[in-house]
């Protein structure tokens, strides 16, 4: 079921200019060059920010350099940073269709759910005004007569923030209240495709009384201004989420200088339904699981690993619904699957289509691009006889394609989820607790749901296993992760247990 796009409405809009935030001041990149952004549903430009080159990084590092070592944010109390993590989190709901907006034209996701995920980021925005004020260390009163050991957490420094282009708010949103409750200071960056909504963001944080040189907002692309951002020696931390190629690429530039990371990348997760499941249920989070935000989503439920018993069933069901999926017009309130972000990586899930084909996968739904009229757009496309070696089992496509693998032994169903690079998260399905739980425990990834799919909430941490990442973002230690541990270790009362012997004093 397709919905028609309808461009003229943009296309008379016209193109919004962005400047970036440095120190305070809203400016154009150094050279003067800019980046358009062709709106990836509907084929107008709608967009333009400056193309920041090393130049412009660095004066943003130094302006974020110079706020941590002398500015007042990481001196104030916990309650002060976090009235104005509080304030922000209104100014952000106030906001919220205008960030939905540019979210939805930039990348291309359904309007419905671009205000859905401005909702759960100013939500993490409170979550992280209320960590501010728990972040605590410890102390130790045990360790003998006359002695003390105080473990301190402290503001790591300056922290550069690398972000993708498929939850553009959500996602900066995952970090930069983290890094600010803990008294970091910033440097941003995010995707050259939709950087919109951040820069927006810059203007929210400095309404909402976050100081100049605290968040620096600079929009450029990745070998311009991320390699800088991640190998200058001014920078404490990064905080990258992006594929898995450029943070090893983060994580090499990041190793000259022994930088702390972290990591959020990709991830090809499966769901593994058993023959005593609510199938009902789990057709309907098969289908959101591979569909949702066209599958351009590090937690798609890519890998359907279906007992052999029901595959029939399932594939034949997946397909009936597959065909009710409204794609099209990302501004239209019904729309469920938008467009594909560029015409290139539409040709990339295309070249997997065709090379899962010519291994001997079966195409049972969809299989092609949909032409709408204007921008580029994927149909659902569900591919079977899908085998674990194949390239479509085993790496990410990020677009709108499930795979189905079949499996007849529990073990064998644990075995094929293992047996890629990556381990964000998992699905399991039975009525059976002990099913449930067993293949929850095995399966090597960070987040593992059980009975349903993609659920989430701020205090639940996120991260993947093996080549999906390094750390967690959210839940209650997320604020930790931005700070370094230093031990105060004190004796009362003079020196005991002298190392020169009394009859050396
Ligand atoms: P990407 O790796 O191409 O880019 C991510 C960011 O890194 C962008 O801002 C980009 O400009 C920047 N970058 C590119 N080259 C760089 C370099 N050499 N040094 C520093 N920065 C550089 O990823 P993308 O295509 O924007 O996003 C899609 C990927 O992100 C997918 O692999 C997806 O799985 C992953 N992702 C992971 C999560 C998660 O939480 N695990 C969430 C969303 C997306």
């Amino acid at each position: 079921m397709t919905v028609l796009v309808k461009p003229k409405a943009l296309a008379d809009a016209g193109v919004r200019e962005f400047k970036m935030l440095i120190d305070g001041k809203w400016g154009d990149a150094a050279e003067g060059r800019t980046l358009e952004r062709v709106a990836p549903g509907h084929g107008v430009a709608v967009s333009r920010y400056p193309a920041a080159t090393k130049v412009d990084a660095e004066r943003a590092i130094a302006a974020a350099r110079k706020a941590f070592d002398k500015g007042p944010w990481p001196r104030m109390t916990a309650s002060e940073r976090s009235l104005v993590l509080l304030k922000a989190a209104d100014m952000i709901a106030a906001r919220a269709d205008e960030l939905a907006f540019l979210d939805c034209i930039e990348s291309g996701k359904p309007i419905s759910q671009a205000k859905a995920e401005l909702g759960g980021a100013a939500d993490i925005w409170r979550y992280a005004a209320a960590l501010a004020r728990d972040l605590h260390g410890e102390s130790y009163n045990t360790l003998g007569d006359g002695t003390l050991g105080v473990v301190l957490r402290e503001a790591i420094g300056v922290v550069s923030v690398i972000t993708p282009w498929n939850f553009p708010f959500l996602i900066v949103s995952q970090k930069l209240p983290f890094a600010l409750a803990a008294g970091c200071t910033t440097v941003v960056k995010p995707s050259e495709l939709t950087s919109g909504s951040t820069l927006v963001l810059g203007e929210i944080l400095e309404a909402a009384g976050v100081p100049a040189g605290v968040v620096n907002i600079i929009t450029g692309t990745g070998p311009d201004v991320g390699a800088v951002m991640t190998g200058h020696p001014d920078v404490d931390m990064i905080s990258f989420t992006g594929s898995t190629g450029v943070g090893k690429l983060t994580m090499t530039n990041a190793a000259q200088t022994l930088k702390k990371v972290s990591l959020e990348l990709g991830g090809k997760n499966p769901q593994i339904v058993f023959p005593d499941a609510n199938l009902d249920d789990f057709i309907d989070a098969a289908v959101f699981g591979a569909y949702f935000n066209a599958g351009e989503c590090c937690n798609a439920g890519s890998r359907l690993i279906v007992h052999k018993d029901i595959a029939q069933d399932v594939i034949a069901k997946i397909a009936a619904m597959s065909a009710k999926v409204k794609v099209g017009d990302p501004l239209d309130p019904e729309t469920q699957v938008g467009a594909i972000i560029t015409p290139q990586h539409l040709e990339k899930i295309v070249g997997y289509i065709a090379s899962a084909s010519a291994d001997g996968a079966t195409v049972s739904h969809g299989g092609s691009a949909l032409d709408l009229g204007s921008g580029q757009f994927m149909s659902p496309t569900i591919l079977s006889a899908v085998t674990p070696d194949m390239a479509v089992a085993r790496e990410e496509v990020f677009g709108p394609v499930l795979s189905v693998l079949t499996f007849e032994t529990m073990d064998e169903a644990i075995r094929i989820a293992n047996s890629i690079d990556y381990g964000l998260s998992a699905g399991v399905w039975s009525r059976d607790f002990d099913t449930c739980l067993t293949v929850g425990r095995k399966v090597r990834a960070g987040t593992v749901w059980m009975n349903t799919f993609m659920d989430g909430a701020s205090e639940l941490p996120f991260g993947g296993y093996r080549q999906s990442g390094l750390g967690r973002e959210l839940g209650r230690h997320a604020v930790e992760d931005y700070t370094e541990t230093k031990t105060l270790n004190m004796h009362i009362g003079g020196r005991t247990g002298w190392w020169m012997p009394a009859s050396a004093r």
